[in-house]
């Protein structure tokens, strides 16, 4: 028996190109103050919009509807403790 070699077919080539290019790297976040690269500590949701206080009662549960969680990326400085947010994914 004779190995004959086979050329890729075009689907396998395809698929090739589809793979993902690699993420780009993060980009270094350096604290202002200790001039050292700050360590991420992951990400943080944070509760915007809705409502404060007394404008609950006021306006009922109407106000909840604009309330949502709006996340972070925290990075603290292991020198002086300076914590820092970025966009989600920064
Ligand atoms: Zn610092």
């Amino acid at each position: 028996m004779i190995f004959v070699p086979q050329k890729p077919s075009e689907a396998q080539l395809e698929e090739e190109a589809a793979a993902p290019p690699e993420p780009p790297p993060r980009p270094q976040h350096v604290c202002l103050a200790c001039r050292v690269p700050m360590t991420r500590s992951g990400e943080l949701n944070f509760r915007v919009g809705g409502s404060v206080g007394g404008s609950a009662f006021l306006k009922g549960n109407w106000n909840e509807l604009s309330e949502q969680l709006q996340p972070f990326s925290v990075y603290h400085c292991p020198s002086c403790g300076k914590i820092d947010l970025y966009e989600p994914g920064m």
